[in-house]
């Protein structure tokens, strides 16, 4: 058989303006292709530590065990309910959207009783009714997520934290959208594990899981009755890689490291109130835009998440042409709804490089051409 060489692959330009990936920073880009160095390279480990450190401030904690998994989000996801859930421990979780849905998915794989309290998806889960079913149920883990990317909206933790603290039980917090857009304080709340992606408001590719463990999930996960189910995300192996001895557990990819390590200096140099604030000023910019084309937003108000916009699409618009429009017209790509908002939705991201006065008057523009409204 002759074998056909494929043109190369060269991406098209986009403007990531969807629930993530966002743009990434040049300075994040030529990090990434930077050249490759071993796992275990000095120069890599030296790194590895700096991120440690930088994550360290962004999650709000001094959790010593704070790292990034080789994976996307859901890695870290799995990770920290694969550490904490044995077989038969009950497990609370708070659902309001598709990954609170994801969360129960994972507890359950991982043996997990799972007790569901939900809310409509738009809604914040109510954290009296949550303090309830811990109460009811004295499970061992309680698991949420903060910023639920599929309706864009912003889950208050710290009164369920605290439910969770004084009835023995370990808080896992879905981070993954939120951290680096908006405060996340790790050991203020009372958070015992959290996990995030490299490729929302960190600004970096896909590929790596920011992760942080307190001393007493470290511990609960080393008491356990039997090792973690997956090799891959045990934090204590983790740890031993990532602090000392450094002993090998995979061969984690040196350019992703690198980009990581570039986005989270950026994020530092900002100045995480700053940053906060820009990211709220940007979010304000967006809204009072939309408004003035008629769109609303899912949610309500005081509840919505300044970096995910969930834009109810006017009848009788077909949103996927809108969408088709934007990404050929303008190379723009925003994000369609999820579940059971498919359809009724459009999600627009304001994260990482993507959060600038251009990215938002670009999206207005776009889409008041694409909605006949530019007149
Ligand atoms: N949790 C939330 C809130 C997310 O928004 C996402 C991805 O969009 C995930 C988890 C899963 O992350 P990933 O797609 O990087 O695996």
């Amino acid at each position: 058989m002759p074998v056909t060489i494929p043109e190369p692959a060269v991406p098209p330009r986009r403007v990531l303006m969807g629930p993530g990936p966002s743009d990434a920073d040049p300075r994040v880009l030529r990090a990434l292709a930077a050249p490759v160095v071993g796992h275990l390279d000095p120069w890599l480990l030296a790194r590895m530590g700096e991120i440690r450190a930088m994550l360290r401030t962004l999650f709000g904690t001094e959790n010593r065990a704070t790292l990034a998994i080789s994976g996307t989000g859901t890695s870290g996801m799995e990770a920290c309910l694969a550490n904490l859930i044995e077989p038969g421990d009950g497990v609370v979780v708070g659902i309001h959207g598709y990954f609170g849905e994801r969360l129960a998915e994972i507890a359950a794989r991982h043996g997990g009783e799972v007790t569901r309290v939900e809310a409509p998806w738009g809604e914040r889960v109510p954290e009296r009714a949550v303090a309830a079913a811990i109460d009811r149920v004295r499970p061992k883990v309680v698991a949420l997520v903060h910023a639920e990317t599929s309706t864009g909206v912003e889950q208050p933790v710290e009164e369920i934290a605290r439910a969770a603290r004084a009835a023995g039980a370990f808080t896992v917090l879905d981070c993954v959208t939120s951290l680096g857009g908006v405060p996340v304080e790790v050991d203020r709340w009372g958070i015992d594990a959290a996990y995030a992606g490299s490729q929302k408001c960190l600004g970096a590719p896909p590929g790596l899981a920011p992760v942080t463990f307190s001393e007493r999930a470290i511990a609960a996960a080393r008491d356990r009755r039997r090792p973690v189910a997956g090799f891959y995300v045990d934090i204590a192996l983790l740890e031993r890689y990532w602090d000392e001895p450094h002993a090998y557990h995979h061969t984690i990819s040196s350019p992703l490291v690198a980009a990581l390590h570039e986005a989270l200096r950026i994020a530092l140099e900002d100045g995480r109130e700053a940053r906060f604030a820009r990211q709220r000023a940007l979010h304000d910019e967006l809204v009072r835009g939309l408004a003035r084309l008629g769109l609303g937003l899912l949610g309500a108000e005081g509840t919505r998440l300044p970096m995910l916009h969930a834009v109810r699409v006017p009848a009788g618009v077909d949103e996927a042409a809108v969408r088709r429009e934007l990404l050929e017209t303008y190379g723009l790509e925003i994000g369609a709804g999820m579940g059971a908002l498919k359809g009724r939705i459009w999600r627009i991201g304001l994260m990482g490089a993507s959060c600038t006065p251009n990215h938002v008057a670009l999206c207005l523009a776009a889409l008041a051409r694409a909605l006949g409204k530019d007149g």
